[in-house]
């Protein structure tokens, strides 16, 4: 099969020198992508900023903002039978990039920011029949609740839940916890492992499932 994955955080810049972002370090995406490579599946993998080596044996398109991340999840998602949105896409983007870096004269700066396009959203109301496709959601509190919703309102296959606020696992550490909900119903715990090993039983399930 052909998965299309997405990782990291995406950069919005605010002047030549500056951004935003967020604290995604990649490791869970990249850990889906290599054990699907692992499993036999063709991998395409978008990725934003990280520290990661690149990984072997799969298809690696760098991006660096949500729009670009966009436009390279929709040069690819038509051939792809199965889209994971791993990536920590920015939610929104400053509303103009100033040319020149800003000095620091004033004692408040504020900066005007605008939302972001929801890939994973557009996604839902694009996807074909027999193309699955699969969240992540990461919340600080009431993360099952809130997952429910993304489920539904993005119009999701799976939605992985991972519950940031909790120490040890998460944005940048080697393990994650996270709960699988499936949008007919499927709820299933995974305690604290390791992000590969977590990655290769969400690909089994969400595989066997199809
Ligand atoms: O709504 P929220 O940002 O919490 O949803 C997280 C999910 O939506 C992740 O799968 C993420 O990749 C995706 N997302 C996206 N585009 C955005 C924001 C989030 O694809 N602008």
């Amino acid at each position: 099969m052909k998965i299309l994955i997405t990782a990291g955080p995406t950069r919005e810049a605010i002047d030549p020198v500056r951004y935003i972002s967020n604290h995604s370090s990649g490791k869970m995406g990249y850990a889906l992508a290599e054990a699907a490579r692992d499993l036999g599946h063709e991998v395409i993998l978008v990725s934003g900023p990280t520290a990661l080596a690149r990984p072997g044996g799969v298809q690696f398109v760098p991006v660096i903002t949500a729009r670009e991340m966009r436009q390279a999840v929709f040069q690819h998602f038509k051939k792809a039978n199965i889209i994971i949105k791993v990536a920590a896409v920015a939610d929104y983007r400053p509303m103009a990039v100033a040319r020149q870096k800003i000095k620091k004269t004033k004692n408040t700066l504020t900066l005007k920011l605008i939302k972001n396009p929801d890939i994973l959203k557009e996604l839902g109301k694009k996807k074909g029949e027999h193309q699955i496709l699969v969240g992540f959601a990461a919340e600080t509190k009431n993360p099952l609740g809130y997952a429910k919703v993304k489920l539904k309102e993005k119009n999701c296959d799976w939605i992985v839940v991972n519950n940031v606020a909790q120490k040890g696992i998460g944005f940048g550490a080697d393990d994650n916890a996270v709960v699988l909900l499936g949008r007919h119903g499927h709820e299933q715990l995974f305690q604290k492992q390791s992000k590969s090993q977590l990655a290769r039983s969400l690909l089994e399930i969400i595989t066997s499932h199809l």
